[in-house]
């Protein structure tokens, strides 16, 4: 069981659930949006916070330096559920809200920018799967990113389209079982090592 498992069972135990979505403290009060973090809220963050202090920012320079993909901090952050925020409880995971997963974000990129990136993008590729999936697809595709330190990854930009995704020209086409995809992309974070 990781860190962050071991607190969610904590509060879940003392507190209840944590609502989804844009869950603080106080959601809304008298003066607008809160964000006042819970205490589970706080001690993601200074977990998220201490990682990239120990982990990422004495290494950093030395992926800027060579480009080495920084496979080592991916999975001793996978260790701790750092990453996989958003993947739901029946799949194995935490079932974060957004909220959460941007304190994770936010700590990540103050250690660097370029690792935070590889750490948690797969949480990109996740989410179709966790909006629109069924159950049997979420436990398939989801749930192994749970059990190994795997990667997604959301493969829209093409060289013709960025912003203006209606300009994406690649063509999944059916062949019998299997569907044939024909097309180029780029900028694919993780696209190199993702496992789908
Ligand atoms: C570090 C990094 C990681 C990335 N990872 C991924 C990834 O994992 N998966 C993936 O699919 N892509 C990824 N991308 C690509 C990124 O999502 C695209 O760069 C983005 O979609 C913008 O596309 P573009 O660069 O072609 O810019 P364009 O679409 O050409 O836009 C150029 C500029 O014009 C502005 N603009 C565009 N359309 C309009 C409009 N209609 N009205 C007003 N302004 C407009 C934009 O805001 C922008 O400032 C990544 C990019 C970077 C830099």
């Amino acid at each position: 069981m990781s860190i962050l498992q071991k607190i969610y069972k904590v509060t879940k135990s003392t507190i209840g659930p944590l609502k989804k979505d844009f869950s603080t403290a106080k959601t809304l009060n008298s003066e607008g949006y809160s964000f006042e973090l819970t205490d589970t809220q706080r001690e993601i963050y200074e977990l998220a916070k201490k990682f990239a202090k120990e982990e990422i920012i004495p290494v950093a320079a030395h992926h800027d330096k060579t480009g080495e993909y920084p496979s080592e901090i991916i999975k001793k952050a996978w260790e701790l559920g750092l990453t996989n925020a958003g993947i739901p409880e029946h799949c194995g995971g935490l079932g974060h809200c957004t909220f959460d997963a941007c304190l994770v974000e936010d700590a990540f990129n103050w250690g660097c920018a370029g690792i935070a990136s590889t750490c948690l993008t797969s949480d990109l590729g996740q989410h179709p799967v966790i909006l629109v999936g069924t159950k049997e697809q979420q436990k398939k595709y989801l749930g192994r990113l749970v059990e190994e330190p795997l990667q997604a990854a959301y493969a829209v930009t093409e060289p013709g389209a960025g912003s203006d995704v209606n300009g994406v020209k690649t063509k999944a086409v059916k062949k019998g079982d299997e569907y044939i995809l024909n097309g180029q992309k780029m900028w694919i974070t993780n696209g190199g090592v993702a496992n789908w």
